[in-house]
């Protein structure tokens, strides 16, 4: 398999602190390689990701740039927009899992309005249902169907790890 990277716009420092953490995590968790986003430079946000990389493993990276469009047509991959106009994804994932064999793949995500160019800049423009939610929960139904379902469990360099229970919590240290 090819490798996901998340492209996510127009990140406003106060506004959006938790919810562009939360696309870095939920990117991380399903299986990208990393998160690029433009809008307004953060370091704290990175920070955070950055945190959760160095306890929890990777390899994740998370980096600014300031011209996402120039980064975008540089990609090179399939450009998967999600968007609430989109087409419905259930009708293109079996197309894009087989190009995802061989191909890397940038998901791009929004927060207020997305620039109009970007609908022409993609190669595909998907919805997860034509109803107004948040990019975090689009984010993960894609990458979970993109992911045939399966869930990451090997994280490089981790130095603690959950032991799953039926009550309570474990989470155990590891020798990396
Ligand atoms: N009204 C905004 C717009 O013009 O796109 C919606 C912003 S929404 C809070 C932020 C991002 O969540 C969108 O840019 C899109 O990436 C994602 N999103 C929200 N609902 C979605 C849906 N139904 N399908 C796919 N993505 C969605």
């Amino acid at each position: 398999m090819a490798r996901v990277f998340v492209l996510r716009l127009g990140h406003r420092k106060e506004r959006d602190k938790r919810i562009s953490t939360h696309v870095a995590l939920v990117a991380r968790a399903l299986g990208a390689s990393g998160v690029v986003y433009s809008g307004e430079k953060d370091e704290k946000m990175e920070k955070s990701v950055e945190d959760v990389v160095e306890r929890w493993g990777g390899p994740f990276f998370i980096s600014y740039e300031r011209n996402w469009k120039k980064w975008l047509e540089k990609f090179d991959g399939i450009k998967v927009h999600l968007t609430m106009y989109g087409v419905p994804f259930q009708e293109r994932m079996k197309e894009i899992r087989g190009k995802f064999k061989s191909r890397d793949i940038c998901v791009i995500v929004g927060s207020e309005k997305v620039p109009a160019g970007i609908y022409g800049m993609a190669d595909y423009n998907l919805a997860i249902g034509n109803q107004p939610h948040s990019e975090v929960g689009a984010l993960a139904i894609f990458l979970y169907e993109l992911m045939d379902r399966k869930l990451k469990e090997d994280f490089e360099g981790a130095k603690i790890k959950v032991v799953p229970q039926k009550k309570g919590k474990k989470v155990v240290k590891l020798n990396s």
